[in-house]
């Protein structure tokens, strides 16, 4: 039997030991595990099953042991993943420090920063959030303004971050700052690592039209961060931000597995809606030529992050392939969300009416918050605006 094949059946027995039978149900957003100093768990069996992973390294299977990651190569993750959704395993850690600040520290941290922060994004003992955009610098991110001043052995920083994804439960905020005012735009930014509860850092919650506010405004006002905090060199935080949206698009190309929300079978539901005569087929033909039609281009989706992770794992990578499939992924899940509101018809007009099922609610609070896939992380004009000029070499 080959070393993979042996892994896979070790796998499948460990997991079957050490994931608890109510942790191998779809996830719902109350039960998900966040890491962080205020960490807290569902349930004895979500307690289980989140130190049985971190225990193991497997909440970031690929990062290197030395730092308490799981030290799997690309094969042996997949199989992990594999595995996992073959039992139906719920994701043991939620933290963006998992999805996109680990590998941006891992490639451009010190080894004292490796060792301070990854083993603690490996057991979600901190949790992250990220400190990008600015009330005037979104798209246009390179015009960020709030600065940061040499102070001898600590930088300080005033200005403020807008949009910061639940800020207010997050330990520790990864920021880019400007440290060079006169450089040109992209050359005089730097990558910092704050604590939030350093002096001078407030956090104002933004409301959104759901009446949910996981954004923020997040302030800083001469706020002291030791110099020991700057990621990579100075001023040469943009490459350090690229790298960690790299990771960010690609996160976000596979939102559906990723996120909290229950996904519905397009198949399942319009069999429900529309019905389907004796040998199971749709009774709309119309509406079964565009599910059709949507599931092979996600097969072909499926394709695309296949040849990704080959790419990865002969570290070859093609740059251009995050951007692609950032944008793809992102209009493909509204595409589904759209599918599913057409199938329901009037019904997907409930929004908390109790006379609406839980399924009509959720189809239609999915529909609307998916709107938010195509702007974070860099909206589709963006993203089709570098693959123009990167990926099919077109001028600006
Ligand atoms: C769910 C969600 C979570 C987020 N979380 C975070 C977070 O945790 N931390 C963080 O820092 N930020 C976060 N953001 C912010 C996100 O990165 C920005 O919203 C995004 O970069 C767009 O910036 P903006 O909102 O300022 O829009 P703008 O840049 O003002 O853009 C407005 C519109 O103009 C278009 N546009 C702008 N410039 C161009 C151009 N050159 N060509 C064509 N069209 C253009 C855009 O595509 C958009 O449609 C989040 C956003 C969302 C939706």
């Amino acid at each position: 039997m080959s070393d993979l094949n042996t892994f896979r059946e070790e796998t499948r027995a460990w997991l079957l030991d050490n994931c608890p039978e109510s942790q191998r149900q779809p996830i719902v957003k109350d039960e998900q595990i966040w890491g962080g100093r205020k960490r807290e768990f569902p349930s004895a069996d979500a307690q289980k099953w989140f130190e049985a992973m971190a225990d193991r390294g497997w909440t970031a299977p690929t990062w290197p042991k030395e730092y308490g990651g799981g030290g799997l190569s690309p094969d042996e993750a997949k199989i992990l993943q594999q595995e996992m959704a073959r039992l139906g395993c719920r994701p043991a850690l939620y933290e963006i420090g998992i999805w996109m600040f680990g590998p941006a520290l891992l490639a451009f941290g010190t080894e004292e920063q490796k060792l301070e922060h990854i083993p603690k994004i490996v057991r979600g003992e901190i949790r992250w959030a990220q400190g990008y955009s600015e009330p005037s610098a979104g798209s246009d991110l390179a015009s960020l303004k709030t600065k940061a001043e040499d102070c001898g052995d600590h930088f300080l920083v005033n200005g403020t971050k807008i949009w910061t994804t639940n800020a207010h439960k997050a330990d520790w905020i990864f920021c880019l700052v400007r440290t060079n005012p006169d450089a040109p735009k992209q050359q005089g930014i730097s990558f910092l690592l704050i604590d939030m509860e350093s002096e001078g850092v407030s956090v104002s919650p933004i409301e959104l039209i759901s009446g949910e506010s996981e954004f923020c405004q997040t302030f800083f006002d001469n706020v002291k961060v030791p110099k020991a905090n700057l990621v990579g060199e100075l001023n040469k935080g943009w490459d350090v931000a690229k790298e960690l949206l790299k990771h960010e698009r690609a996160m976000m190309s596979s939102m559906e597995s990723m996120t909290e929300k229950e996904e519905f079978s397009l198949v399942d539901l319009a069999k429900q809606t529309l019905g389907a005569d004796a040998k199971g087929a749709l009774n709309n033909p119309e509406v079964r030529t565009k599910i059709a039609a949507l599931d092979m281009e996600m097969q072909a989706f499926a394709q695309l992050n296949e040849r990704m992770f080959y790419q990865h794992k002969a570290k070859q990578s093609d740059p251009r392939l995050p951007l692609l499939l950032k944008h793809i992924g992102t209009k493909q899940l509204q595409r589904k969300d759209e599918l599913l509101l057409e199938i329901l018809g009037n019904k997907s007009l409930s929004w908390e009416s109790a006379a609406s099922s839980h399924t009509e609610h959720t189809v239609t609070r999915n529909w609307a918050f998916d709107k938010a896939h195509t702007i974070a992380g860099g909206t589709s004009e963006i993203q089709l605006n570098i693959i123009a000029k990167r990926a099919l070499g077109m001028a600006s």
